[in-house]
């Protein structure tokens, strides 16, 4: 049997077709942010099937799912969510099934929690178009339901703002003979007795990411060229042509752009590149006293609260470590908010009160907290003042690494502070910490402190504020290494 996430898998990459129908073993179990991004989905569905109320839903699956599908359809329902299709190779289970009585056709919807249309859901729908034609139900129009991304919350989820819905009849229509031409190879490939053979590249994590990954890439030499910042899918092509895996095996008349090429030679020549004049002018840019600070934030398909729009980054914690002056230790401050109302009045009332008028703020990758800043003004405009104020001060920590004022192999082309705090304060460790290791993880585990009654409420709330803390810490430290380097 072929479902349309098979042929997915097989435009993505036939190996990846090959490998989770045959040796799925090697993948590893779904992890709870997966899961969390499925239930997602599953509510957008849901909102969904409201734009067509009164529809039957189908609950099998397979030949009990299809003969349930028939029934509906002989009975004359209008509507069908999940009718499934069946035919001896090809399987499928549609959204949304509408009978449009002008066509006497029934309009295939296919619902998705993307904020637009993508190239991968035209190939999508016509799979599901072919099946369900396949098997006898005649298909009209087709259309992709998405998540309007200019939807702002106001009181009770309206389902024809939250969602768009796209006519991609044309485009479907356009793609229908590709995908009938592979079908007949996708299903060869599946019976393949050997493993598909295929090189590693750009396609292990477009346009998703493969759980074949730890498999695949596993014999990768440490310094290998997927380390080389921002390399490109030519690049790879012209590496690998040349057998070259390992960073120090490019050649010196290899194309590269200069971040690429000063990678490379740290690389070669295994020492630190430290541009102390770079550094000491940024330095000189700052006033005390010094706020590191650092947010955790909640997105979600649906939002939350009135103002926000879908996926908007929504802080939920802040930790700032603050040094009053040069020398002096630095005093910690934080807020996690864990009742189920809007966290942001409590945060940044929380927050006005630790920073000041004066003196520079710090963070790793302004882009993420200053946009934060900008919105939480909109949303609550008595402390636009401050956040913009907050947001004047800004000075990018990360800047000292993502313009290579210090380049260390070790951080393999990376300028993320999981990568640089091992390096530059290996005695402060990420791994030490219980169970939130991550920013997506915090995320998820908040939703659970706030919304899962049976959660264990106390650890969660100790592993958030702690890996929160050890985020502005990791910022304090390298500060303090940096500021030793000129
Ligand atoms: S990791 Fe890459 S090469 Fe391996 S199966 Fe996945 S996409 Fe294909």
């Amino acid at each position: 049997m072929l479902t349309k996430t098979d042929y997915n898998r097989y435009l993505q990459c036939p190996k990846y077709l090959w490998l989770n129908k045959n040796r799925k073993e090697l993948a590893p179990p779904v992890t709870e942010t997966q899961q969390a991004l499925f239930d997602q989905g599953y509510k957008v569905e849901a909102y969904a099937h409201n734009l067509f109320p009164g529809g039957v839903e189908v609950k099998g699956w397979y030949k009990k799912g299809r003969a349930e599908t028939q029934a509906y359809i002989r009975e004359g329902h209008k509507t069908i969510y999940q009718a499934n299709a069946m035919t001896n190779n090809l399987y499928a289970k549609a959204d949304i099934l509408h009978f449009n009585n002008q066509t006497k056709k029934w309009d295939l919807y296919e619902v998705k929690s993307s904020t637009s249309v993508k190239e991968e859901h035209i190939p999508d729908l016509a799979f599901q178009k072919i099946a369900l034609e396949r098997d006898g139900i005649p298909i009209g129009k087709t259309y992709l339901v998405h998540i309007n991304k200019e939807y702002v919350r106001q009181g009770e989820i309206d389902p024809k703002e939250l969602l768009k819905t796209e006519d991609l009849t044309e485009a479907v229509n356009n793609e229908r003979s590709s995908v009938e031409a592979n079908i007949p190879k996708t299903l060869e490939i599946i019976k393949f007795k050997e493993e598909v053979k295929k090189r590693i590249g750009k396609q292990c994590d477009n346009p998703y990411e493969c759980p074949f990954k730890a498999y695949c890439w596993k014999d990768l030499p440490e310094y290998n060229i997927f380390n080389l910042q921002r390399i490109s899918e030519k690049q790879i092509t012209q590496l690998q042509a040349l057998g070259i895996e390992k960073i120090a095996d490019i050649p010196d008349d290899f194309e590269m752009n200069q971040k690429q090429e000063n990678q490379v030679v740290a690389v070669k020549t295994g020492k630190d590149f430290i541009d102390t004049q770079s550094i000491e002018n940024a330095i000189n840019t700052i006033s005390y006293p010094l706020y590191f600070l650092d947010y955790e934030t909640y997105a979600s398909a649906i939002p939350l609260f009135d103002g926000l729009k879908p996926y908007q980054q929504m802080p939920f914690q802040y930790s700032l470590h603050v040094i009053r002056s040069k020398g002096e230790e630095p005093e910690h401050f934080e807020y996690l908010h864990t009742s189920k109302d809007n966290p942001l009045p409590g945060l940044l009332a929380s927050m006005k009160n630790h920073i000041r008028n004066t003196g520079s703020v710090i963070v790793w990758y302004k882009a993420f907290e200053m946009g934060r800043n900008e919105e939480m003004a909109k949303l609550c405009p008595e402390y636009a003042e401050f956040l913009e104020s907050v947001n004047k001060r800004v000075f990018d920590l990360m800047e000292i690494f993502s313009n290579q004022y210090y380049i260390s192999p070790k951080f393999k082309g990376s300028a993320s502070i999981k990568k640089v705090l091992p390096v530059v304060v290996p005695e402060l460790s990420y791994n030490d910490l219980e169970d939130v290791q991550e920013g997506k993880i915090a995320s998820l585990y908040w939703f659970k402190h706030v919304y899962n009654e049976s959660a264990d409420k106390e650890r969660i709330a100790r592993n958030l504020l702690e890996y929160c803390k050890l985020d502005t810490l990791a910022m304090v430290e390298i500060w303090r290494k940096v500021l030793r380097l000129y």
